[in-house]
């Protein structure tokens, strides 16, 4: 089992290299719907790579991201990311009023978080003429505390000079300390999915999203609930104040034209019905 692992691995890595060039890439997004009363159901999406390979069929980030990671081709793959990111942020901004919220999210990587970026992003925002504030960034923690501390608060920093958006993703499963919290500039804080699918009988879970709800809002960032499956888990995150909600029950990752649909027709959730059956 563990030979066949290392082959598999071996033949992913190997494969990878040529991903985009081959043209195997695609993109998803995921919708952020804003929980509290507002004019719309959509304020911003999550870009999600996609790649299927000829013989290994679909291969989901979960495998290919650490190993691209690891031999250095996360750095072609962001690149494409952001272009295919910028091109269709460009395409569905015509046709969006200046007052109409909406925002494209792109996952950034830890060994994307160096000089290099900054120029990336610069080049691909001219090429494509894509609006920087409707741009926004997903970093981890592990990422944020991966790299030399200053170094990445003042990357953060500069792109939010430029009006991007910082979220920081997977929030508690990493090593954050408060104090790192405060330091880094944030718009959106994302809690990871198995805080809320993960409900224990003894309600330390409930106690945690109730103190991450009441923290954000205390220091003024937005916050978001991770993998939101089930109407009670949406009724839950409701009732605690949490700002926006991501996950299967409200839309699943889909192709471009889904986007064109949900800016244009709304998401058309009942939310308030959904919201409606408290836990
Ligand atoms: P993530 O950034 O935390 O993205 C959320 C993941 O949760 C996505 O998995 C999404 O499909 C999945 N998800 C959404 N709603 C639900 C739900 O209700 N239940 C469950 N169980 N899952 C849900 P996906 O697309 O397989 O991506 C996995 C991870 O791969 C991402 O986690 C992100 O860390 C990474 N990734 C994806 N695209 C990129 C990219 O372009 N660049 C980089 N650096 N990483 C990426
Ligand atoms: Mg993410
Ligand atoms: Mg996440």
């Amino acid at each position: 089992a563990l030979r066949e692992q290392v082959a598999r691995r071996n033949q992913v890595e190997a494969q990878l290299r040529g991903a985009v060039t081959r043209g195997e890439l695609h993109l998803n997004f995921q919708p952020f719907v804003p929980l509290q009363q507002g004019p719309y159901d959509l304020v911003a999406v999550e870009a999600l790579l996609r790649w299927t390979h000829p013989d290994l069929g679909r291969v989901g980030p979960d495998e290919f991201i650490p190993l691209a990671e690891r031999n250095g081709t996360i750095e072609q793959l962001g690149a494409w990311v952001l272009h295919e990111v910028c091109v269709q942020l460009a395409a569905w901004q015509r046709d969006l009023p200046a007052d109409r919220p909406f925002t494209v999210f792109v996952n950034l990587s830890a060994v994307q978080l160096n000089d290099r970026l900054l120029a990336m992003i610069d080049r691909c925002l001219e090429r494509t003429g894509a609006d920087p504030h409707r741009l926004g960034f997903e970093i981890t923690e592990t990422a944020v505390l991966a790299a030399d501390d200053a170094a990445v608060v003042a990357l953060l920093g500069r792109l939010r000079e430029r009006g991007c958006q910082i979220a920081l993703d997977d929030f508690g499963t990493g090593y954050s300390s408060l104090s790192r919290l405060r330091a880094t500039p944030l718009d959106l804080l994302k809690l990871d999915g198995s805080f809320v699918n993960r409900r224990s009988a003894d309600g330390r879970e409930q106690a945690i999203l109730t103190a991450v709800s009441q923290l954000a809002r205390e220091m003024d960032i937005q916050v978001l609930a991770e993998g939101i499956e089930t109407q009670e888990q949406l009724a839950a995150v409701t009732a605690l104040g949490f700002d926006l909600a991501q996950g299967y029950l409200l839309a699943r990752p889909s192709p471009p034209g889904s986007v064109c649909g949900w800016l244009a027709d709304g998401l058309s959730i009942p939310l308030a019905e959904l919201a409606s059956h408290a836990p």
